[in-house]
């Protein structure tokens, strides 16, 4: 038996509920683990409420990634005992994830813990921190090294963007960090490494020019919309966003003009299918270049009870940093 967050749907509406179920209804898998923490995502929030029609088979067990102990396996390259991290794969959409105390997936999705990180450092990473070390990883190799000049992180207060602060900072670059929460937030991000606060009204209204004043070399967007829209006529010549997010909505109204005039990059980066080499690559990046007190400032440990609230406050963009779920873990 396990406990878990169930969610249900009835009438079109989706509610959730703690159970405990029998380990039949564990989904196929030739990996069992039993999982220690597990995290609040933006696009845990929108599952939770029932948005995006992201879940389609109900009863459904939300989250989107876990950390834990391998207890059961026949896959070659799992035994009992091992640490693993999941994220992605659509496991806490398509098939069941990490609300609960045991969750089964494919061992091919399952990354081994690297040197470093605990299970609970892991998660405090977790799906939105492993987005960041692409965004950062994009941004590398599209030469955008601590001495090209200043990188706008958006959303920054919240979990992609608190982890791509400290990441850029702890690598050297200036960034700039813009938050809707100015007053609330300014002293959390400088001491993740922020260089420059400004405020994202600043930033969310397109000045209707195709070409506006450079400002950034590089960006890491979690926010889209209108903001994107305005930030790309302010990259420098040859810069580049790594766009992820879209806390501020999906519609992008711009023009070639910064793309044929300043060459600037727009690169997209997906965490879910991304493929296994740099699955492991980002993560031993995030066991070596995040530092640890950096993550733990950012990082507030809750219980499974406490997700259906938390799931409105992360839509209305009010949640700090990272959320991890305590399942097993200590
Ligand atoms: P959070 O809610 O923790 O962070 C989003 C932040 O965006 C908020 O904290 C807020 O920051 C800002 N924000 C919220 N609403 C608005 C708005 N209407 N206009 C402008 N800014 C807003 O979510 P996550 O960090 O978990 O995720 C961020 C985005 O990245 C989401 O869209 C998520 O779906 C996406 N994502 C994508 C992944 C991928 O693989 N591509 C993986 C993980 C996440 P502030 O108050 O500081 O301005």
């Amino acid at each position: 038996m396990f406990k878990a967050l169930l969610l249900e749907e009835a009438d079109g509406k989706v509610s959730s509920s703690i159970q405990t179920l029998e380990e039949s209804r564990l989904p196929e898998g030739d990996v069992t683990i039993a999982v220690q923490y597990s995290t609040l995502n933006y696009k845990d929030g929108m599952i939770l409420k029932g948005l995006g029609r992201l879940v389609r088979n109900y009863p459904h067990v939300p989250g989107v990634d876990f950390a834990g102990t391998v207890v059961e396996s026949s896959h070659p390259a799992w035994k009992n005992g091992d640490e693993a991290i999941l994220t992605g794969w659509r496991v806490g959409e398509m098939r069941w994830g990490g609300y609960a105390e045991k969750a089964r997936v494919k061992g091919d999705w399952l990354v081994k813990l690297p040197a470093g990180l605990t299970a609970k450092r892991a998660m405090a990473i977790g799906t939105a921190g492993f987005t960041s070390m692409l965004c950062v990883m994009e941004l590398e190799k599209n030469g955008i090294d601590p001495a090209a000049g200043d990188v706008l992180v958006t959303g920054a207060a919240g979990g992609v963007g608190s982890v791509a602060v400290a990441i850029l900072a702890k690598l050297g670059y200036k960034v700039v960090a813009s938050t809707g929460r100015v007053a609330e937030e300014s002293e959390y991000l400088q001491k993740l490494g922020a260089g420059e606060i400004i405020d994202r009204a600043t930033i969310a209204t397109p000045s209707g020019k195709p070409l506006d004043s450079e400002r950034w070399v590089g960006c890491i967007d979690a926010v889209g919309g209108s903001t994107l829209a305005t930030v790309l006529p302010q990259m420098k010549y040859r810069g580049c966003v790594a766009a992820c997010g879209l806390a501020g909505g999906t519609k992008l109204d711009t023009t070639v003009i910064p793309f044929l005039l300043r060459g600037v990059r727009l690169i997209g980066v997906d965490s879910v299918m991304c493929p296994a080499d740099i699955r492991r690559e980002a993560w031993q990046r995030l066991a070596r270049d995040l530092p640890a007190d950096r993550l733990d400032a950012a990082t507030k440990t809750v219980a499974l009870e406490a997700l259906p609230a938390l799931a409105d406050d992360i839509l209305a963009g009010k949640v700090r940093g990272r959320v991890v779920v305590a399942l097993g873990g200590k």
